[in-house]
């Protein structure tokens, strides 16, 4: 199997800065957005993309490797805001996939979170969210008090309930998902799932071949919606 990545990053329509920030070099394949005055958000999605780095290059993955390095950034994020007054208070959150070390037999993707950067998965029946936000409105659709469709459009949307950099011990979603042919991923800032549909993203994950083109397209295309965050896509085919 032959794993492609595609990726694109835009500072977007509104905002000054581009505080995502992101890893594409295999096994891990991650994208951070970082939060915080003072350009303090760019120091902290810097610090987590450094600490998934260190795993560049292993083909012996274990999902506890992620889970630890993700434990480090965190206190990295926390100690750098110590000895720094201007980032009190910076955070980050991360998504993304990491190809796990297999005995043999088949290959899986490790799928993580923390925050509402998301994973999804694209094959012929459709896009699928893989990971779930930790978030407010992600709580109220599971509560039963908002739909998905009112969660997208509600104006605390972006309020997190879970991020790197906010206290010392951090709890990430791990999940593991098979590494099969034909397979393609999305991992993303909020500045692309704020702005489109799913059925947006659907439809120019189709119409884009390659893996560099659908990121870049993808990027595109929330620039065109109003782009009114920094943008991050990464863009991943299994192909045999
Ligand atoms: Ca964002």
């Amino acid at each position: 199997m032959q794993v492609t990545v595609g990726s694109a990053t835009d500072v977007g329509r509104v905002r000054s800065g581009n505080e995502d920030a992101f890893l594409a070099e295999l096994p891990v394949l991650a994208v951070a957005d970082g939060m915080g005055g003072h350009a303090a958000g760019e120091v902290a999605s810097g610090l987590t993309v450094a600490a998934l780095s260190e795993l560049v290059g292993r083909s012996d993955l274990a999902v506890e490797d992620v889970v630890r390095q993700l434990g480090r950034a965190n206190a990295n994020i926390l100690a750098s805001a110590r000895e720094h007054p201007e980032q009190e208070g910076m955070g980050t959150t991360v998504a993304g996939v990491a190809l796990l070390g297999g005995t043999g037999g088949e290959l899986r993707w490790a799928v993580f979170n923390v925050g509402d950067s998301r994973v999804y998965e694209h094959d012929g029946s459709g896009l699928t969210q893989v990971t779930v936000d930790h978030s407010l409105v992600q709580e109220l659709v599971e509560a039963g008090v908002l739909s998905a469709e009112q969660a997208a459009r509600h104006p605390s949307r972006n309020v997190v309930t879970r991020s790197l950099g906010r206290e010392p011990m951090v709890d990430v979603s791990v999940a593991t998902l098979p590494c099969r042919p034909g397979q393609r991923l999305v991992v993303c800032s909020d500045g692309l799932s704020d702005e489109l549909t799913p059925a947006a993203l659907d439809t120019v994950l189709r119409s884009a071949p390659g893996a560099e083109e659908a990121a870049t397209a993808l990027v595109q295309a929330a620039l065109e919606a109003g782009g009114h965050d920094n943008v991050t896509v990464l863009v991943i085919d299994v192909t045999d």
